[in-house]
């Protein structure tokens, strides 16, 4: 189902032109309007789901699928030489678009991209502690 005000919706179903990478009846792969890097893509199923939790079981398998085929293809003719999938869920987990969608970033030598996060410190009893609280 669509969802009447959403921008990702629009291009998924092709009402809002984009650069289309890879189309087919449930998804579409298109570039980023402000790519981190060269080729820079986001794979957008055609179904309106929020985030990762409102996939259906057959669409997140799909989504995985497509992701390691465009990533080859883009790897063989961008000659990227590493490639980040980033998907956040959530403002505080920075979600701008409340649509579903994957990144696919291709990494660079010197590409000036700092994607990651701050390691911190944690004992084997904190680690045990949040294991028992995720494994309930
Ligand atoms: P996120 O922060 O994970 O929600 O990512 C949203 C992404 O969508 C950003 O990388 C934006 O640059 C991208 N974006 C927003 N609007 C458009 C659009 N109309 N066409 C293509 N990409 C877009
Ligand atoms: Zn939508």
């Amino acid at each position: 189902m669509k969802k009447e005000d959403c921008i990702f919706c629009k291009i998924a179903n092709g009402e809002i032109p984009s650069k289309t990478l890879y189309e087919d009846e449930e998804f579409r792969v298109i570039l980023d309007l402000n790519p981190a890097t060269k080729g820079h893509a986001l794979i957008l199923p055609k179904n309106h789901a929020d985030d990762l939790y409102e996939l259906s079981d057959g669409q997140a398998s799909k989504i995985m699928l497509l992701a390691k085929k465009m990533a080859r293809q883009m790897t063989e003719n961008l000659h990227c030489i590493g490639m980040n999938l980033v998907q956040n869920n959530g403002e505080a987990a920075g979600q701008t678009v409340r649509h579903f969608h994957l990144h696919l970033i291709p990494r660079y030598e010197n590409d000036g991209q700092q994607l990651g996060w701050k390691p911190c410190e944690a004992t084997q009893e904190e680690l045990e502690m949040v294991r028992k609280q995720i494994v309930q």
